[in-house]
């Protein structure tokens, strides 16, 4: 192997740290750091993202609030639980965790939720400001991978960035953050042809995808930085990225594993973002 991991889990850990400094600054004069972690229904992947969020607060001193409604709760009762949470004083970040069921207009429920407590950044007017580079949040996924390719020490300005995946949460805010740092960016997705051929230009190359292994080595650019956001359970129970973490890691120059790369860094900008809300919120 001749890549050299990027260790998420360590990044991560520094990431909390910093908001968990925060949050006791922010303890001692009074202010409370709370966040609203909302789940509906039953699907077990959403069950493990809120504990591991839940955890994540505590480490960092955020009071954590979790809310889990029925299977069967309508949009009317989810929004009515959005309001209260927008007037509740003590609640600084609301998180609705995705997907919801069929009955919910998931774009209704982002819609309701305050952009200042908006702290997942997928509300209209949070994208809007991060379109025009003016914002309080980032999206969590994106934001982590940012502060991944940062701690490389490779400099984004100038460099070709290829994103493969165009969605609204991941794929389209990542392609953003790297324009806004000067990367001459490249955004594909399923209707585009000859793939290979452009990742292969990629000095920077982000999979957010959602096909196991699909991206292998011979559509890497040698010494590329490779972020994996794919997470993707394989029927044997494991997690596997987008990436072939064997292939590419004999090509790229840095490379985030998959578990342990871009997922821990999620939860810590979640919790990054959280402390922001309750400083514009109270200072
Ligand atoms: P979506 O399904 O919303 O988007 C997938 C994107 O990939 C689409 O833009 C789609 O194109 C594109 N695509 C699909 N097939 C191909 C193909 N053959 N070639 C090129 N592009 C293709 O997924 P998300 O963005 O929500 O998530 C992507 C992955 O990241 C998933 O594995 C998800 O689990 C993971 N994820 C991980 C997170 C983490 O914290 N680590 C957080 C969020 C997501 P088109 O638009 O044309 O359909």
């Amino acid at each position: 192997m001749t890549a050299k991991i990027i260790d998420g889990k360590r990044i991560s850990a520094e990431v909390k740290a910093r908001a968990a400094e925060e949050v006791k600054k922010l303890n001692e004069m009074g202010i409370s750091v709370g966040l609203a972690v909302v789940i509906v229904g039953n699907n077990p992947a959403s069950r493990i993202y809120v504990n591991n969020k839940k955890k994540a607060c505590e480490t960092c001193g955020i009071i954590s609030e979790e809310y889990a409604l029925p299977e069967e709760t309508t949009e009317d009762e989810l929004l009515e639980l959005v309001h209260s949470l927008n007037n509740k004083k003590e609640i600084n970040g609301i998180l609705v965790q995705l997907p919801l069921p069929k009955q919910i207009d998931e774009k209704k429920i982002i819609a309701a939720i305050s952009p200042k407590k908006d702290v997942d950044a997928f509300h209209a007017i949070n994208v809007g400001n991060i379109m025009i580079g003016d914002f309080d949040f980032l999206p969590c996924t994106p934001s982590g991978c940012m502060e991944l390719i940062q701690s490389t020490g490779v400099s984004i300005e100038g460099k070709r960035c290829v994103v493969v995946g165009r969605s609204n949460i991941v794929g389209k805010p990542m392609a953003m953050l790297l324009l806004h740092k000067n990367g001459t960016v490249t955004i594909c997705h399923s209707k585009t042809k000859e793939l290979g051929e452009i990742c292969r230009t990629a000095d920077i190359l982000v999979a957010a995808v959602g096909r196991p292994k699909m991206i292998t080595g011979d559509m890497i650019k040698p010494g590329a930085v490779v972020i994996d956001v794919g997470m993707n359970r394989l029927p044997n129970g494991k997690l596997c990225g987008d990436v072939d973490f064997d292939s590419a890691s004999q090509v790229a120059g840095y490379i985030t594993p998959v578990p342990g790369g871009v997922g821990p860094m999620t939860i810590a900008t979640l919790m990054q973002n959280t402390v922001t809300a309750a400083k514009i919120q109270n200072m």
